[in-house]
């Protein structure tokens, strides 16, 4: 079977400076999944969980939602157009923390090498284990589901992004190899999209040129795209290529931590705006309150994109992620932005140095840097 997805340490795949195992576990529409766990009553029913807000978008969305064409970054008001009969939840990140914690407990009983991403996503180094990454993957999301009653997917890869990409493969509650022996292969076809850092614009000026897929970008040599795209060239020149040498680090020291949506339909009014701001502040709160609550603050930051691509951001020294902060950089933004239609909002922290906790804040200093 060509995803046997089996492969021990340092057998084959001599072209790797470092084979590891990597495995990626990304659990299933795991808002919506853990309302569901909540709610028995609901199964079978399509679920968003969304902005608190009328005009908040869907946050995530089960399968029978997604069968209607629901889709996360969907206005809220567009989601129960297409589907009258969306049961439209608000988010509770208390629930989703805790099964995140709990989750996290069980990956980290597997190895200590666990990477989180998000609270619903880790990657894990197994390369030191002596067993088959494949088999493992699979002990894991059983033992998730056991525990939590939440599916999860997984990805297994020489990797930390391919074994990420590979996740999504096998969505939901299944999972995905791709072992080294089949990485040049699979890279071949793969959309140059799927690429980390390469979005929907770096994607249409790719199509343009002809290349759609990251065989069609392996063309170039190093010198070629490093001349066309500076310092990411050179990084898409190995990411095409399916290497990526990042190690999985458990106790990485974020220097910032932030949260954006792209929405599926531009927002046009300000009214419309500060709803989302107000829910991607909420669950960078919540982000900020399950991973990094110890950390101290130094500045916050709003990020705008506009549809014709251009983008605004806009911080200020603040020393929490407090609202009416963020809406008032928002406004400045908003003010820059002359009408034109918002694509993507963000909102997010930049932390004081880890060591001593960095200098403290000085209040005198004007409160807006741009
Ligand atoms: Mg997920």
């Amino acid at each position: 079977m060509a995803n046997s997805g089996t492969w021990l340490p340092a057998a084959r795949g001599a072209r790797f400076r470092l084979v590891r195992k990597i495995i990626h576990l990304d659990m299933d529409c795991f808002y919506a999944a853990v309302e569901m766990r909540e709610r028995p009553e609901l199964a079978g029913q399509p679920v968003a969980v969304g902005g608190g807000s009328r005009r908040g978008v869907v946050t995530t969305c089960n399968y029978e939602a997604r069968a209607f064409g629901v889709r996360s970054a969907m206005p809220g008001f567009k989601a129960r157009e297409i589907c009258p009969q969306l049961v439209f939840l608000p988010v509770r990140f208390d629930l989703y923390r805790a099964a995140s914690a709990r989750v996290r407990e069980i990956l980290c009983d597997v190895t200590p090498l666990v990477e989180p991403l998000s609270l619903d996503e880790a990657s894990l180094d197994v390369t030191a284990l002596d067993r088959f990454a494949w088999d493992l993957a699979k002990e894991i999301r059983q033992r998730i589901f056991e525990k939590t009653g939440l599916t999860g997917s997984a990805g297994i890869a020489p990797n930390k992004m391919l074994a990420k990409i590979a996740s999504d493969w096998r969505k939901p509650n299944g999972q995905f190899a791709i072992t080294p022996d089949q990485v040049a292969a699979f890279m071949r076809d793969l959309p140059v999209r799927k690429l980390w850092g390469v979005g929907p614009k770096s994607a249409e000026k790719f199509a343009t040129a002809g290349i759609q897929t990251c065989g069609d970008l392996q063309r170039f040599s190093l010198p070629e795209m490093i001349a066309r795209h500076g310092k990411w060239g050179g990084e898409l020149y190995h990411l095409c290529r399916g290497e990526d040498d990042r190690p999985v680090e458990p106790h990485r020291i974020r220097k910032s931590l932030s949260k954006e949506c792209t929405y599926l339909e531009n927002l046009e009014s300000l009214d419309d705006c500060r709803a989302a701001m107000d829910d991607l502040i909420a669950e960078l709160r919540e982000e900020l309150r399950g991973q990094a609550g110890d950390r101290r603050i130094r500045k916050i930051f709003v990020k705008m994109k506009f549809a014709d691509f251009t983008r605004i951001t806009r911080e200020c020294l603040a020393d929490e992620p407090a609202r009416a902060i963020f809406h008032r950089l928002f406004e400045t933004a908003w003010r820059s932005a002359d009408g034109r239609p918002v694509r993507l909002l963000g909102t997010g922290v930049r932390f004081a140095d880890s060591a001593g906790g960095g200098a403290p804040l000085d209040i005198t200093q004007p409160l807006f840097e741009f």
